[in-house]
């Protein structure tokens, strides 16, 4: 078979058979098509599309271009989480020892922020000594151990996705919903959980930034996952504002424990029990038992005391005290009085990256201590002078009246009371019916 015929039979939109998928990933993997060819290929999928069982194939052969974990048959009752990220997405540092404390085992292979969102493997790094880099093994000990596992994402887990991630990024072919699909599925199926639950974001800090868009990706993911065998729900979540109150590593972790202690951002609170109780729902549970059993971990220190296990297991110090702090706290307040009508989580999160809490390239250094703290969320009143976010200035210099103008511009204050998206869309079965 020669690939320019395969390519071309994709430009013209026709449906390519499983063969002629599995050459362009094994192409792409060892090397033997070249980048120009690759990158015609992705152009006319990006184009023309695939349908579910092209989806399906092009998944399984990504999966199956690296090492296969298989982690549903030795610990079937462990569960995945996948979001598709945001700004002040804390969501996993409360879920893992939250479903932990309730005796629902989770594992989960994280990665790290790169753009304007920061990663779960950045945040943790920022507990002393914390360590997610293991193997399969390792994965298990620590299941064992404390009930919550945290990977490092590694070479070996679907290497053909970082051939071709490399070359999306350089052929505007990045947003082409059958490459993210199998570019997401592909990792999340190496690890292989039983169960799966999606929090798939949408509006303008989001990947997907209408609602439509996020309900259609919510679909495909989920589709590709139940038709491999997993249990997988999807549930669509707002991203239309920093869904936590902190941007950063340090700040993130805060906020993380303020929520496992009981307390902290209701946002971020519920948005955690509902993916936790939807994991619990596909584990059998009944759902409203599971949201108070939840609860009860987050009331009754269970939660805490499940966080504190989690970093003890992963090496890490769970004395918050050790999380760094920031040099210097820099209010942005509000220049005149009304309503908050946007927030530009993507520009926060930009800021934030500026500060050294993110990166722009995969070598930067980061600064634990920095940070945002969000202090007025959409449809809030604020009065002229009132803090809207306040800049944790960490170890990096930084040029502080650029950002203070850069986060003052991530806020549209206007004389209209506006009511902010539902924080919970709901979960695809509820939005399909
Ligand atoms: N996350 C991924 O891992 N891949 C994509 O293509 C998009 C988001």
């Amino acid at each position: 078979m020669s690939f320019v015929e395969v390519i071309a039979r994709k430009r013209d939109g026709r449906t390519l058979d499983s063969e002629e998928i599995a050459a362009f990933v094994r192409g792409a993997s060892s090397g033997t098509l070249p980048p120009e060819q690759l990158a015609a290929f992705l152009m006319a999928v990006c184009w023309r599309g695939m349908n579910a069982e092209e989806t399906r194939c092009l998944t399984q052969e990504m999966l199956h271009s690296g090492e296969v974990w298989e982690l549903g048959r030795l610990r079937p009752d462990a569960v995945d989480k996948h979001s598709t990220g945001g700004v002040g997405d804390t969501v996993s540092l409360v879920f893992a020892p939250l479903l932990a404390a309730v005796g629902t085992p989770v594992a989960m292979m994280a990665g790290r922020g790169l753009g304007h969102s920061q990663g779960t493997l950045d945040k943790l790094d920022a507990v002393p000594g914390f360590s997610t880099d293991r193997d399969r093994e390792g994965m298990l000990e620590l299941l064992e151990e404390c009930g919550a596992a945290v990977v490092a994402q590694n070479e070996h887990i679907a290497p053909a996705d970082r051939v071709l991630y490399a070359l999306r990024d350089v052929t505007a072919t990045v947003p082409s919903l059958p490459l993210i699909v199998g570019s997401i599925m592909s990792k999340k199926l190496a690890l292989g959980a039983s169960t799966l639950v999606l929090d798939v974001k949408w509006g303008s800090g989001a990947f997907r930034k209408t609602l439509p868009d996020a309900v259609e990706l919510a679909r495909a993911l989920r589709r590709v996952a139940r038709d491999m065998g997993m249990a997988c729900e999807a549930v669509i979540t707002d991203m239309n504002q920093p869904l936590g109150p902190a941007l950063g590593t340090a700040c993130e972790v805060r906020a993380a424990l303020d929520v496992l202690e009981g307390g902290g951002s209701p946002a971020l609170r519920e948005v955690v029990l509902r993916l936790a109780a939807e994991a619990m729902r596909l584990r059998g549970a009944n759902t409203a038992e599971a949201r108070a059993r939840l609860e009860g971990a987050l009331a009754n220190g269970a939660a805490r005391a499940a966080w504190d296990a989690l970093v003890v297991a992963h090496g890490g110090d769970p004395d918050s005290a050790r999380l760094a702090h920031p040099r210097r706290e820099v209010a942005v307040t509000a220049a005149s009085a009304g309503w908050v009508e946007a927030v530009d989580g993507e520009a926060l999160g930009w800021a934030a990256v500026d500060l050294g809490a993110g990166r722009r390239t995969r070598d930067d250094e980061l600064a634990h201590g920095a940070g945002i703290l969000v202090r007025a969320r959409l449809g809030d009143r604020v009065e002229a002078g009132q803090p809207l976010a306040t800049l944790l200035v960490g170890e990096r210099d930084v040029d502080e009246g650029e950002l203070i103008e850069q986060v003052t511009g991530a806020f549209r204050v206007g004389p209209e009371p506006v009511a902010p998206p539902d924080l919970v869309v709901g979960a695809i079965d509820e939005v399909d019916s």
